[in-house]
């Protein structure tokens, strides 16, 4: 059980969560006025962009 746990690479604290950033609108609507429809698939993309996040801190890490 201890093997899985994870803990913050810069403060140590095991006060981590995982967080899942979601559809980035901002991304997604500034890439569309630049870009046009491919813009709008890179602010799709970020939303699969899935990081750690320590509580004690605030580190953000992949
Ligand atoms: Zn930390």
């Amino acid at each position: 059980m201890e093997g899985k746990e994870v803990r913050c690479p810069k403060c140590g604290s095991p006060s981590v969560t995982l967080q899942n950033k979601g559809y980035d609108v901002g991304t997604g609507c500034c890439g569309w006025a630049l870009l046009g429809p491919i813009g709008m698939l890179c602010g799709m993309l970020n939303a699969y962009d899935k990081h750690k996040e320590c509580m004690s801190c605030g580190h953000r890490w992949k």
